[in-house]
């Protein structure tokens, strides 16, 4: 994973980061072996709510959260006890699709993208899904760990 590989999938990120609605760069919470899983969500979501609202990108108990709403729903200060701006249904539809790709990553390395399987040898603090070699490589130590996946994903967001 060098900078070629930032070239290469840099405009693959824009485009689901273009979904998000805040003042600061969005910031994507995931090693880099999960950014193809992330630009496939993303087209996935598109194909139905092309207005799709981006909340969150990251892993959640070694799996990927990707995290969305239908639309827009507007300013923070005008939500009310309201209903939001989307039905039931559009939303459990929004959510078999973020389920699908959550699915996907149990089988992906984090790390490298490569085949990946579930590792609680950081429990209780943080399960991860990775290949044999990425399990080795990746510190057992949390601080360590996170700094050493995010360092990659800085390019990204910075
Ligand atoms: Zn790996």
């Amino acid at each position: 994973m060098d900078k070629t590989h930032c070239v290469i999938f840099r405009p693959l990120l824009d485009a689901v980061a273009s979904h998000w609605p805040g003042a600061q760069p969005f910031r994507f919470e995931i090693g880099p072996g999960w950014i193809g899983l992330v630009r496939d969500c993303h087209d996935a979501l598109v194909a139905e709510f092309p207005q799709y609202e981006l909340r969150a990108v990251k892993q959640k108990v070694a799996e990927l959260a990707f995290q969305a709403w239908p639309r827009s729903r507007g300013p923070r200060e005008a939500w009310g006890s309201d209903a939001p701006n989307w039905t039931e249904a559009e939303y459990r539809q929004l959510c078999r699709i973020e389920d699908r790709f959550a699915v996907r990553s149990q089988s992906i390395c984090e790390r490298c993208g490569g085949p990946g399987i579930l590792r609680e040898t950081r429990q209780p603090i943080w399960d991860m899904t990775l290949c044999d070699p990425c399990e080795a490589a990746v510190p057992m130590n949390f601080i360590e760990r996170v700094r050493q996946l995010q360092d990659y994903m800085r390019a990204f967001n910075a």
